[in-house]
């Protein structure tokens, strides 16, 4: 059986379609939402995804702004600019692009981001509106992985869901929107032992890693929803993801590309909590 390959550009399009919409409705009453991504030194991968978050803002017609500092400006300095936006009424979300060079406490930044502007969904006050069920801005890279199973009519009640990789980014909010669906969900990190044992249990497995070729074949079920949140850069210069993608695709029911499968879905939902921002805050 040869896998469904996951379109995420062609369901990142339709979601940003839909938001659109949405942020329309918002002109009409003159309000225009608005991003700000705030970016640390001069990180080429960084770079290029603040590019294509903007790109994503101005295809559907939303104000956005890149606050550029570079790489060794002090904590203050980035605590002021976050600070000016939370109280600019032109944005309605803040970004602050990580990573963040080391002498930045990156979690003291996140919490300085007013929780109505955090539309990355990192700030504390968020993540714990996932514990409890009551998602303001959901994290927008599960957020985009939740959005494509449910494009893709992926049944994710009483699945058993497992999530490899536990960041406050990636793994733990995916784990706990799964948890929210109703999902059995387990987590395994680099301390797992016998990783495939686990994974090979997985009706819906996810990976975010950061491992090229963590996944493959052997250690999935016939017929797995394989979700591949992984990017990394190769030796060539070529972008691949955590999972074996030519020899998982024979086995999988599912399968996510790298490139093309969850990347597009964050920015989508970058978009998507922008407007929700400003919707929340119109109302
Ligand atoms: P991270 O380094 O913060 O976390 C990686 C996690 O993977 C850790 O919890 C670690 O325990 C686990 N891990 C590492 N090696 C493992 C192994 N051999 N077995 C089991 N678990 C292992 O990374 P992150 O920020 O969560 O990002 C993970 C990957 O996802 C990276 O490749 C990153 O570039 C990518 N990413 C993609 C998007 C996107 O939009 N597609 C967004 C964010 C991150």
């Amino acid at each position: 059986m040869s896998a469904k390959i996951i379109d995420g550009v062609a369901i990142a399009k339709a979601v940003r379609e839909e938001w659109k919409h949405r942020a329309d409705k918002l002109k009409v009453r003159g309000i225009l939402p608005g991003l700000a991504v705030v970016i640390v030194g001069d990180n080429p991968a960084s770079s290029m995804y603040v590019r294509n978050k903007i790109k994503a803002c101005h295809e559907v017609g939303l104000h956005s702004e890149v606050h550029d500092m570079p790489e060794d400006v002090t904590e203050e300095m980035v605590l002021r600019q976050v600070e000016e936006l939370n109280s600019n009424p032109k944005i309605h979300g803040i970004l602050v692009q990580l990573p963040l060079p080391k002498h930045i406490d990156a979690n003291k930044i996140i919490e300085a981001i007013s929780v109505e502007k955090d539309v990355d969904g990192l700030h504390l006050y968020n993540l714990g509106a996932l514990v409890t069920g009551n998602q303001v801005f959901p994290p927008c890279t599960p957020y985009g992985v939740m959005c494509l199973l449910e494009h893709m009519n992926i049944p994710v009640e009483g699945q058993h869901a497992i999530v490899v990789g536990r960041s406050n980014i990636v793994g733990k909010p995916m784990a706990l929107m799964l948890l929210q669906k109703n999902a059995t969900v387990s987590i395994c990190t680099s301390k797992t032992r016998d990783l495939k044992q686990h994974t090979l249990q997985a009706d819906i497995l996810i990976v975010a890693a950061g491992k090229p070729k963590l996944i493959t074949a052997n250690m999935i079920k016939d017929g797995a929803v394989v979700i591949d949140v992984g990017i990394n850069r190769l030796d060539d210069g070529s972008l691949a993801g955590d999972v074996d993608f030519q020899g998982v695709k024979e086995k999988a029911g599912y399968i996510t590309p790298v490139p093309g499968g969850v990347g597009p879905m964050t920015i989508a939902m970058l978009v998507a909590n922008t407007i929700s921002a400003a919707e929340r805050i119109s109302r």
